[in-house]
């Protein structure tokens, strides 16, 4: 290569390495020309609970709720904005309402779609080589699986365990926002009883402690721990003992502790439940099994409960192909677990709205909230769990959660009243996520 060909080069180079910044700082800062976002809101859920308002105008500056005013005001009156046009959005025949948040997904895992295949590869090595192919599988999987979510007006989730690293990955590119998706905030592995040395095993209190510390190490800003048998096995049942020692659980809870992370335990039978409520837990996931001890135990502790009622669509689906063995526990998931979620949120436990979704399917996440109105809890409350109860959870009650100035402005439309029919949720036609708008069906 001559010396001409070379600066030739050197020179493109150049002048796409200058490019690159300009071109990205150009738009950025033609976002934040933008003027923001201006909607007309015929019905605003504004704090769910408590004020819903009509005929509203809605102002969004810098990603943020900038004021929320009544009628249907001009949208070249923000504050301190002359010169730039905010961009008016038409809700008057319209709900709008905060995102809503989902506190109980797996983003990587749907059933029938992991990559789970046959990899050929059949020496000392295939562990290892099929842990890192099923990562990059499990990546791809949540990407298509996080856009389902966003799109069904989820707009927060909490991950609550990965078989892998990518979520970490999947969580940042979000957030920069190279891809689309939910907000997510995530544990990594399952903090899980097993002596097998994989990540999140535990089986003592040095190695709760190691397994807890890594998942912290690699990014996780909460930690799930699996106080319970899975309610697919047998050992799910309501009475089985939990399966984490007293002393287990405590080391995990002192390291998140350490490092101001929260605690999710996962728990079915009623002595798993009240172990990690007792112990320090945050939030019980699932709770099938709650008594009335639980609910003591839960509301002086400040616990709240995560019911993922979604997972009985499955039961009733499988129940009629179950083996003998599990007939009777599903039969006892069924006929328990919803009430008991209502008699627990009577006694003043705090339910945030959860769907395992990946054991459901993703962007169906609404028919949680049917299903809490199913057992007993009004429109209004169900979507209380997946707001401000949600927000609360994940300590940003003050960012998230309500249609208020100050707030993140992640907002939700739809067309018919969830406040009395509940399945209006399921149809969401426009999705706004940090003042940007992700989905318009309409
Ligand atoms: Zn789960």
């Amino acid at each position: 290569m001559n010396w001409k060909r070379l600066l030739r080069r050197a020179l493109a180079g150049t002048v796409l390495v200058c490019l690159g910044p300009a071109l990205a700082s150009q738009s950025e800062s033609a976002r934040q020309q933008s003027g923001g976002l201006v909607i007309h809101a015929g019905t605003v859920i504004a704090v769910p609970g408590s004020d819903v308002l009509t005929d509203q105008t809605i102002f969004v500056t810098d990603g943020r709720i900038a004021a929320v005013r009544d009628g249907f005001l001009d949208p070249t009156d923000v504050a301190g904005s002359e010169s730039a046009i905010p961009e008016l959005l038409d809700l008057r025949d319209a709900v709008v309402l905060p995102g809503l948040m989902d506190m109980h997904v797996h983003l990587s895992m749907e059933f029938g779609v992991e990559g789970q295949r046959s990899y050929g590869v059949s020496d000392q090595y295939a562990v290892q080589y099929r842990a890192a192919k099923d990562d990059a599988y499990f990546l791809v999987n949540a990407i298509v699986n996080a856009r389902k979510t966003l799109e069904a007006g989820f707009t927060t989730v909490r991950n609550v365990g990965a078989d892998g690293w990518h979520i970490f990955a999947l969580r940042d590119g979000i957030r920069d926002g190279a891809l689309t998706g939910p907000r997510i905030i995530t544990a990594g592995h399952l903090i899980r009883m097993g002596a097998d040395e994989g990540p999140g095993a535990c089986w003592s209190v040095e190695s709760c402690r190691r397994a807890t510390r890594v998942q912290i190490d690699m990014g996780a800003d909460l930690i799930k721990v699996v106080a319970t048998c899975s309610g697919s096995k047998p050992c799910g049942n309501e009475f089985a003992p939990s399966v984490i020692l007293e002393d287990e659980f405590r080391a995990i809870v002192d390291v998140a502790g350490s490092r101001d992370l929260k605690v999710a335990a996962h728990a079915h039978g009623t002595d798993g439940i009240n172990l990690a409520a007792r112990l320090g837990a945050s939030s019980i996931e699932h709770g099938s099994f709650n008594n009335a001890e639980s609910h003591r135990i839960m509301v002086e502790n400040g616990v709240y409960l995560v019911p993922t009622l979604a997972v009985q669509d499955n039961i009733r689906a499988d129940i009629g192909s179950a083996g003998d063995e599990m007939v009777g526990l599903m039969q006892s998931f069924l006929d328990n677990h919803g009430p008991r979620i209502f008699a627990a949120h009577k006694a003043g436990v705090t339910i945030a709205a959860g769907t395992d979704a990946g054991v459901t399917k993703h962007g169906n996440n609404a028919r949680e909230l049917e299903l809490y109105v199913e057992h007993g809890l009004t429109p209004e409350e169900a979507i209380v769990t997946a707001t401000v109860n949600a927000a609360a959870l994940i300590g940003m009650e003050d960012e998230l959660g309500t249609v208020e100035p100050g707030r993140i402005a992640d907002l939700i439309a739809v067309y018919g009243n969830p406040l009395s029919d509940i399945s209006a949720l399921r149809n969401v036609q426009v999705v706004i996520q940090g003042g940007r708008v992700v989905r318009d069906a309409r």
